[in-house]
């Protein structure tokens, strides 16, 4: 539905400006975005007037069904624990659930998503089996899914369907465990056609060869030729040191490395947890034009480490934030906790700037978001004619905006106390939560609530 909004500040691609009008068309698209405007709307009309909007923020990465995990590994066993011990449970908890609790759980976590003010998500899809690790009748039938739970929220979608072959490096077969996650880049390719049908301004589809753990560089190169082209792939390029470890043992090279070597890194890439890497390898990055895709809150639960942020900023590397395990709903947590990650270790403060821009929150939100955006493969990522109609109205009322300077907003937003301090959110050009709350947020709520009784078991 078309629609317009007068913003009295509104953050731009330049900088927070002032009286902007924004438009945009049935098709959820921005048609005109005016700053210094009158207040008045098309035809003489008087728009709805809000004092702070800011544009949506992209999730990258996403794997939409752990967040029914949330807050049930925080136990320790008799062993050390590891993201390696995480990760049997999370398969313990993959092996039985079925294509309807994926739908409610995602469309769950899109609805919170969009309540904290994420309007886009990239979906990295790799449950594609049934149960019993046979194939569904329809190629697609989880990521489907996942698409119908998109758009009963309302969140703009990019799946990425998994190539996912092999236990670890050399090719290892795969486990019992992981019977459901196995595809090979025919495989792979099918889903993608599947899913071209549902290809629109909401959703776009490219796909994700899993880890080098889990796919062969000759494997990767097949499915990225035989990609329709333009389309987006993400990997899980370097997560843990026992991953590094075991890429430099079987190809004498470090993973970031080792992957550009054998494939031409370009923009179409997004390499999701480039927690461990070196100096050469933060240029090869940053010089592909790839974005980095962090995911701060998760990595800390796992135990992953530290992304050597400061390095990458001053390369001029692209990055994007993602909730991945969705211990975090919120783009403000992740990307504080980027800057605290940064600040513990540096031991110093304000570490993400660059030499035009010394307000932290700001330089987060926008590279968040332009990096996001590419990721995505979608017309997102700020208020611009063109792109989608993705937009947050704050709650200018809260103690902590209320009569706030411009220059000061983003830092409230980003690194002052616990409210959420999004209280509408337009995604798309349709109004999705209003006044903190989802539009459908009691249903979707309810279906979770079954699907979450239904797989409680899952640890015994
Ligand atoms: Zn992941």
């Amino acid at each position: 539905m078309s629609g317009w909004l007068f913003a009295r500040r509104a953050l731009l691609p330049q900088g927070w400006a002032a009286d902007v009008l924004i438009e945009w068309d049935d098709a959820g698209v921005l048609t005109a975005v005016t700053p210094g405007s009158s207040g008045s709307g098309p035809q003489d009309q008087t728009p709805r007037t809000v004092e702070l909007v800011l544009p949506g923020m992209v999730n990258l990465h996403s794997h939409a069904f752990q967040r029914a995990l949330g807050g049930l590994t925080e136990t320790a066993g008799d062993n050390p624990d590891s993201f390696w011990t995480w990760r049997e449970l999370m398969y313990r908890f993959a092996r039985n659930i079925t294509p309807e609790q994926i739908e409610a759980i995602a469309a769950q976590l899109f609805s919170e998503c969009l309540r904290h003010g994420y309007t886009s998500v990239c979906e990295f899809h790799y449950v594609q089996r049934a149960p019993d690790g046979s194939l569904y009748a329809r190629p697609a039938e989880t990521a489907e899914r996942v698409a119908a739970a998109s758009r009963a929220a309302g969140i703009g979608l990019t799946m990425l369907p998994v190539l996912y072959s092999y236990a670890g490096f050399g090719e290892l077969a795969l486990g019992s465990d992981q019977q459901r996650f196995r595809t090979d880049p025919d495989q792979v390719l099918r889903i993608v056609e599947a899913l071209e049908p549902l290809r629109g301004g909401q959703f776009e589809v490219g796909a994700a060869p899993h880890s080098l753990r889990a796919a062969s560089v000759s494997q990767i190169l097949e499915l990225t030729q035989a990609l329709p082209a333009g389309r987006p792939l993400h990997i899980h390029i370097a997560e843990q040191q026992a991953e590094v470890l075991g890429c430099l043992e079987f190809s004498g090279m470090r993973p970031l490395r080792y992957l550009s070597e054998h494939i031409a890194l370009d923009a179409r890439w997004c390499l999701v947890h480039a927690t461990h890497i070196d100096a050469d390898e933060v240029d090869r990055i940053a010089d592909s034009g790839a974005v980095a895709g962090l995911c701060p809150t998760t990595e800390a639960n796992l135990g992953d480490g530290i992304f050597p942020l400061e390095q990458f900023i001053h390369a001029g590397g692209r990055f994007g934030i993602g909730s991945d395990s969705h211990v975090s709903q919120s783009p403000v947590e992740e990307l504080r906790w980027l800057e605290y990650g940064q600040r513990l270790q540096h031991q110093r403060r304000n570490v993400a700037v660059s030499h035009t821009q010394r307000r932290v929150a700001e330089f987060l939100w926008q590279g968040a978001l332009q990096g996001g955006a590419q990721a995505s493969g979608r017309p997102v990522g700020a208020l611009a004619a063109g792109l989608r109609a993705d937009l947050l109205v704050l709650d200018s009322e809260h103690p902590n905006l209320d009569g706030a300077a411009s220059d000061d907003v983003m830092g409230a937003f980003i690194f002052a106390g616990n409210d959420n301090l999004v209280r509408d959110v337009l995604a798309g050009g349709r109004w999705v939560v209003q006044g903190g709350r989802h539009v459908d947020q009691d249903a979707i709520a309810r279906r979770y609530k079954q699907a979450l009784a239904e797989l409680r078991e899952f640890r015994s």
